[in-house]
């Protein structure tokens, strides 16, 4: 901190010394006034970031000072010379000079302890303003005991105060100590400067014969020095504390950002480059079960046969699934390529029902085509992907359908030239609780993989990403035990807005 801590009270306390040689009521207005506003910035401050600062004890520090900044107000406009709105007198002003101090102290004092515990600002400022108030109306009523007679100097009340305000001063800085454990060095040093230099203050007050006099000005300073203090504590605990956290953590997660995105671009990588590698010997697996399946010689017993069969299945199995995750590893890395072209509706969807039908053979699903398309119902669009997209979701409603269930895909034209293909099926269907799952990357909503439900949860992940990709949407309706409605939105050719789709990252 150094010498940015002091500059500015420094600053002020040369010019008010200047100008007390001048005019002692001049230096006196305006010494009040700086701590005044000091005072009334310590609660704006505090009270404005009370949620951001860890402890409650300046908040509390601040509400106090708020009422011992208005005390101090009063005490300025009814100094001896200030005539404002009753005759200044030496005794009204020291009155509520010693109210202010005696208050001071009791919240320097209270403060540590009373803040261990939870603190709720508007009670805070309604007790602190009651007592205030209640000063106020003893002194203004002239049931407060006499400060200064004019002539003769301080009484006993008042010497004796100062002495005990020190001596509650001094209590307080024990307590601060003793009770302050949630606040920082930092803090506690602030305070306890701050509460040293109203002892000072206070000493100084104890000399003056005359409310004009050197000790009276010396005091002054002391009292300026001792709120610039708190002021710079709860500058510190309530926004810059705070702020540099907030800075901290903000470094901290792009920092962890940064190495979240880059481990997931080492397992794109990884997944890409592992998915090539596995699928150059499983071809070799593939092709040379396929050979022997063949048996132009018929040499094979229906044992080895059916083995051979096993492998074909498992194999061809795995290849659709290193397929899928080769194909969810480009979409990650934005690498996959579409080549646009005018496509039938039609067409496309007679084939891959004709693909899909016999996924749906033992377990008696049915797959009825009920497309009509026109001769304008074209796409533009990857022929290649856009197959993947239906049979993707013709396999899905086959492979979540019930013995015996139906499936439906229809089109139909919606809106502005845009083409919605649905595919309904008679299945299981999706509980609502699961909806804001299903398009989620490896999620299966709970589902064990069977060989009726064989799956990694990619599928749709994928079919998301190329709908999308093609300036297209996706959504479904789903009744868990009903079955679900899954539906493809894709811009018709003569719509002419083509590829240019917004991607929803998986
Ligand atoms: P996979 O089928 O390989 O598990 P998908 O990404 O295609 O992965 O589907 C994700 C999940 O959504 C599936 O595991 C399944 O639980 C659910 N799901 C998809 N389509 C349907 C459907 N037509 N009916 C019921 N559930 C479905």
């Amino acid at each position: 901190m150094g010498w940015r801590l002091w500059a500015p009270p420094i600053t002020v306390a040369v010019f008010l010394i200047g100008l007390a040689q001048y005019s002692f009521l001049a230096f006196h207005t305006f010494a009040e006034l700086f701590a005044i506003v000091i005072s009334f910035l310590i609660f704006a401050v505090a009270w404005s970031t009370r949620r951001l600062s860890r402890n409650n004890f300046l908040l509390f520090l601040a509400c106090g000072y708020f009422w011992i900044g208005a005390l101090d107000l009063i005490h300025t406009l009814v100094y001896k010379g200030m005539d404002v709105f009753v005759e200044g007198s030496g005794n009204l002003s020291v009155q509520f000079w010693i109210s202010a101090r005696y208050f001071e102290a009791l919240v320097l004092l209270i403060a540590p302890i009373a803040t261990t515990r939870s603190q709720n600002g508007y009670f805070l400022v309604t007790v602190f303003g009651t007592i205030a108030l209640g000063l106020a109306t003893v002194i203004l009523t002239g049931n407060f005991p006499v400060g200064f007679v004019e002539g003769e100097g301080l009484t006993k009340f008042k010497i004796y105060s100062e002495y005990l305000i020190d001596l509650i001063l001094a209590s307080a800085l024990v307590a601060l100590f003793h009770f302050g454990r949630n606040l920082s060095p930092g803090e506690k040093t602030l305070i306890a400067a701050s509460i040293f230099m109203t002892m000072c203050a206070e000493l100084m007050f104890t000399f003056y014969v005359d409310v004009y006099g050197v000790s009276n000005l010396a005091g002054h300073i002391f009292k300026l020095f001792s709120f610039w203090l708190i002021f710079q504590a709860v500058v510190i605990s309530h926004l810059k504390e705070p702020y540099a956290a907030l800075q901290d953590s903000e470094e901290h997660s792009r920092q962890l950002f940064k190495n979240a995105e880059a481990a997931n671009r080492a397992k794109s990588d990884f997944l890409r480059s592992m998915s090539h590698e596995l699928r150059t010997p499983l071809n070799a697996i593939l092709g040379f079960a396929q050979i022997l399946r063949s048996d132009p010689k018929k040499s094979l017993s229906p044992y080895q046969v059916e083995h051979i069969d096993h492998i074909l299945g498992g194999g061809n199995h795995l290849l659709e699934l290193v397929n899928q995750v080769l194909d969810l590893a480009r979409v990650e890395a934005d690498k996959l390529d579409l080549s646009l072209e005018d496509v039938d509706v039609s067409e496309v969807v007679a084939e891959c029902v004709a693909l899909t039908l016999p996924l749906g053979e033992p377990n008696g699903v049915q797959i009825i085509d009920e497309f009509i398309g026109g001769p304008s119902t074209h796409l533009y669009v990857d022929r290649l992907r856009f197959k993947q997209i239906l049979i993707n979701l013709l396999s899905n409603a086959v492979k979540y359908n019930k013995h015996g269930g139906t499936v439906i895909i229809e089109g139909s034209e919606v809106g502005d030239d845009v083409l919605r293909l649905s595919v309904a099926d008679t299945g299981i269907g999706i509980a609502d609780k699961d909806h804001s799952r299903v398009f989620r990357m490896f999620d299966r909503l709970g589902t064990v993989s069977t060989l009726a439900h064989d799956g990694a949860g990619i599928g749709l992940t994928v079919t998301r990403f190329l709908v999308e990709k093609m300036s297209g949407r996706i959504g479904f309706e789903s009744k868990e035990g009903i079955g679900s409605t899954f539906w493809i939105e894709l811009p018709l050719v003569t719509s002419g807005q083509v590829v240019t789709g917004e991607i929803t990252r998986p």
